[in-house]
């Protein structure tokens, strides 16, 4: 029996009173169409800063996944383009992209380095900037998100992301590693847990997190630490916090520098002499962090250079080549004036030992640092 016409206009008016009174939540808001610039306002403000890297690499077809970007004759993509190229990041906040630098982090200096971290520092300080996420390459990520940790002012959420595969290739992680990075960087539970990198589903602290892979998309792992969290279809579920200082417990402000102390890593091998050692002094070199072997031991020769670095006013930094495990201030390193690397790695202890060396070249002040960070 056909229903009389009164009764559809009746089902019509009920059915759309109640779509109208259903809660909009920002994950069932509609995705704008490419460059539609529509503010709303009960979505959180990210800021995406773009640098470069795989994330922001193109190969020569969809199996070119190692070798792709400038190397091989492929221009980097732009900040808009990754915008582009994922809509659903709207879904979680307002937008705005800006390229800080757009070069493979195997190039990055010291001097890009401040520029950032003076971005993200003048970003953070607008009320109306809820977060940020830096898009950058895998290879010193580690390094970036460990030092924007120790000198980013604000408990606001800080998210590194990037890549192993080329935007082009089969099976590209940074899609949705993007997505993660925005929806983590929107989220209130974010704030307070200092700079962060999310990659494969997975919240890393910047100070546990480490590359441990040349080419799987499953690289970034905390050895010592353990994730802070994970990503569920986009929603972070926090499993830790980080117990180091960081960002607005950080002393380290590098908000008037132009550049920061030389410090040199040596790596240790069976047979090494102090040749390289001497060299780095000899080049100027402010601080040395040794990358010995096992718990931080090293051939005699090794132990004379460092010693007598010392005696020239390099402060040097017992550390492990070994990838985990705490290296403690035993005898053996203080009595010849070592600090030691606790738990970080070679590349982190140095980027702790250039900020601790523009405050202090006490040994015990540098050593009560490494403690605390
Ligand atoms: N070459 C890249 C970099 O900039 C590697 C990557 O991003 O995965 O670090």
């Amino acid at each position: 029996m056909k229903p009389s016409r009164p009764l559809i206009i009746a089902a019509i008016t009920v059915a759309l009173s109640s779509f109208i009174a259903m809660p909009v939540t920002a994950a069932d808001s509609p995705v704008p169409a490419k460059n539609e610039t529509v503010v709303k306002n009960e979505l959180p403000n990210v800021a995406i800063l773009a640098t470069g890297g795989t994330i922001a690499s193109k190969g020569a077809g969809a199996l070119s996944l190692t070798d792709y970007g400038v190397g091989a004759g492929k221009k980097p993509v732009g900040v808009q383009q990754l915008i582009d190229a994922v809509p659903e990041i709207q879904k979680f906040a307002n937008i705005s992209g800006e390229q800080v630098f757009n070069i493979g982090s195997s190039k990055l200096s010291i001097t890009d380095w401040l520029k950032l971290a003076k971005r993200v520092n003048e970003l953070l300080k607008d009320p109306k900037v809820d977060g940020i996420v830096i898009t950058h390459g895998t290879d010193t990520l580690e390094e970036t998100a460990y030092f924007l940790n120790l000198v980013t002012k604000s408990n606001k959420p800080v998210v590194l992301v990037a890549s192993m595969r080329p935007a082009t290739a089969l099976s590209a992680d940074g899609p949705l590693n993007l997505v993660n990075a925005v929806a983590l960087a929107a989220d209130k539970s974010a704030k307070d847990k200092g700079v962060m990198v999310v990659m494969n589903d997975q919240i890393s602290p910047a100070f546990g997190v480490t590359k441990t892979n040349s080419t799987n998309v499953a690289t970034f792992k905390c050895p010592d630490t353990g994730y802070l969290g994970y990503m569920q279809n986009n929603v972070p579920y926090f499993v830790s916090i980080p117990a180091k200082k960081h960002t607005v417990n950080s002393e380290f402000d590098v908000s008037a520098l132009q550049d920061l102390p030389r410090v040199d890593v040596n790596y240790v091998v069976l047979g090494s002499d102090g040749k390289l050692v001497d060299a780095m002094v000899a080049n100027g070199a402010k601080g040395i962090v040794n990358a010995g072997v096992g718990h931080a031991n090293m051939p005699n020769d090794v132990n004379k250079s460092l010693a007598s670095a010392v005696k020239q006013g390099v402060a040097v930094v017992a550390a492990s080549r070994v990838g985990s495990g705490l290296i403690t201030p035993l005898g053996k390193f203080t009595k010849e004036g070592y600090v030691t690397a606790m738990m970080h790695n070679p590349q982190k202890a140095r980027i702790l030992l250039m900020l601790a060396l523009t405050k202090t070249q006490d040994p015990k002040e540098i050593q009560r640092i490494f403690n605390e960070y």
